[in-house]
């Protein structure tokens, strides 16, 4: 049901729409930006979309902590005077009722790059353009986008390290590293006035939605100096609160990217190599959409994943019998977040010691992290099934066992999430590594050889 401020479309004044999507914020945020600079008032509008909520269990945390965001924006525009549209339902349909009820001149929002996205703003946009209202939108969600940064003879880069060469000489293009033009915040609050003046709108409660509460906790968007100045020391030690925890944040843009480089550019030239691996995935996906559904390197398609569901099973469960691996693995299931370098461990021993696909991986994790990310999930496990744009061989196999002695040494994170370990109530491990690393080699060798 459409709110009553909605029904008088013929006397209403013409306004223009911001919707919000993964960009959660109002300062520097692009396409409020450009929104509020426009020539007509700023209504902003927010969907719970039903084709994505469909999909995800009553109580999924990432649901409640949209929610919450969009309640943040809520209260921030009642403050000046404005409000939030939030509907549930298919955006295609949400949008015919607000053109059939209201006066729109323009739509803006900021792009989305994932599949589901492309198709859904290509749909709204068609709509849109028979009311001849037009949509605009703009970059927020990277700092590059596919055709910012590419090789000489304008194809996409497929490999990291001379992308990043790359993202860093066009950074630097236009004024250098935090002064870049490319990092330069969008002054929303300049142009506040510019809301569509009108008393708040009522606000669907998370029950109203179809959600509940979870209790998993979110972290928070405050990060250390400290942390970042330490980043490449204490990154990849799981038993040491050392990296950011901004993932979801940067994933609903509940922050921005462009802020936290600029932070970042000064303290840690490792950080800042993180959020060029995103731009990378980003860019990939965008570039090679195929890689949403398969192998980024075709003839991976030839190797036969062993499938076994009790294994996978043992594996979701944290129960293989090695202690990083489930660590990592419940880890994952208490708390919505692992870290990263047991993302690589846990990734490796599903699809390299248990031979099992890595979409049945990619699934799971996106079912459980709070910052699932479709281009950097799909990018991590094809970089530990060996399949995608890294030109590490496959023949790269973790050996858990050592990993842990590296990076868990004292056995903090194992201890933490494994108590039993070490104790006669432990399980054995599902496999045994030797035998496992043999078979994955000979199974990955022999259909790489039969697909050349
Ligand atoms: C199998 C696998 C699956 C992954 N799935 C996701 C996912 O769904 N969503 C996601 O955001 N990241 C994913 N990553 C990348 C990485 O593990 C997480 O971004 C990181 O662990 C998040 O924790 P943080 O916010 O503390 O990161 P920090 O180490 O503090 O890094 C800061 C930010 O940089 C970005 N970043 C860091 N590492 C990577 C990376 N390798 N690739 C792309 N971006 C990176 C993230 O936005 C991250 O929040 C995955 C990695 C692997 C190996």
């Amino acid at each position: 049901m459409l709110p009553a401020v909605f029904t008088q479309k013929q006397t209403m004044e013409k306004i223009n729409i911001f919707w919000f999507r993964r960009d959660l914020r109002l300062q520097d945020n692009a396409g409020l930006y450009h929104a509020l600079k426009s020539d007509r008032p700023v209504l902003c509008l927010f969907i719970f979309d039903t084709n994505i909520l469909e999909e995800l269990p009553k109580s999924d945390a990432r649901v409640g902590f949209i929610h919450e965001a969009v309640l943040s924006l809520h209260t921030k525009l009642a403050a000046l005077g404005s409000t939030i549209f939030v509907e549930k339902g298919e955006p295609h349909k949400v949008w015919t009722a607000l053109l059939k009820k209201y006066n729109i001149g323009k739509v803006f929002c900021n792009r989305d790059y994932e599949p589901y996205a492309l198709e859904r703003d290509s749909d709204v946009r068609l709509l849109l353009q028979k009311s001849e209202v037009a949509l605009h939108q703009y970059k927020d969600q990277v700092i590059f986008e596919k055709e910012e940064v590419l090789k000489k003879d304008g194809t996409p880069y497929t490999v990291f390290t001379p992308y990043s060469r790359k993202w860093y000489e066009k950074l630097n293009s236009r004024g250098e590293g935090a002064n870049s033009f490319y990092l330069k915040a969008y002054p929303c609050e300049k142009y506040f006035r510019n809301f569509y003046k009108t008393k708040p709108l009522p606000l669907p409660s998370l029950e109203d939605i179809g959600f509940v509460q979870s209790t998993i906790e979110i972290p928070d968007t405050k990060v250390k100096r400290g942390l970042i100045r330490n980043y490449e020391r204490d990154r990849d030690f799981p038993g040491i609160n050392g990296t950011s925890r901004l993932g979801i944040h940067f994933r609903f843009g509940t922050i921005s990217i462009r802020e936290k480089a600029r932070n970042a550019l000064g303290l840690s030239k490792t950080f800042v190599s993180e959020l060029i691996w995103r731009d990378f995935y980003a860019m990939i996906l965008s570039a090679f959409p195929h890689v949403v559904t398969e192998p980024f390197r075709e003839k991976y398609k030839a190797i036969p994943w062993r499938n076994n569901q009790a294994d996978f099973e043992k594996w979701c469960a944290g129960k293989t019998g090695y202690p990083m691996v489930d660590a990592g693995m419940r880890e994952l299931n208490a708390t919505g977040f692992m870290h990263n370098r047991v993302r690589m461990i846990t990734a490796s021993f599903l699809t390299k010691h248990l031979l099992i696909d890595w979409r049945w991986g990619e699934a799971y994790f996106a079912e459980k992290l709070l910052d699932f990310d479709l281009a950097s999930n799909n990018g991590g496990w094809q970089w530990a099934a060996g399949c995608g744009t890294d030109a590490a061989p496959y023949f790269r196999i973790f050996n858990p066992e050592s990993q842990q002695k590296k990076f868990d040494k004292a056995l903090v994170y194992i201890k933490k999430w494994v108590p039993e370990f070490g104790t006669d109530t432990y399980v054995t491990p599902m496999v045994e590594h030797k035998f496992a690393r043999e078979r994955c080699l000979k199974t990955y060798k022999d259909a790489l050889a039969q697909a050349e």
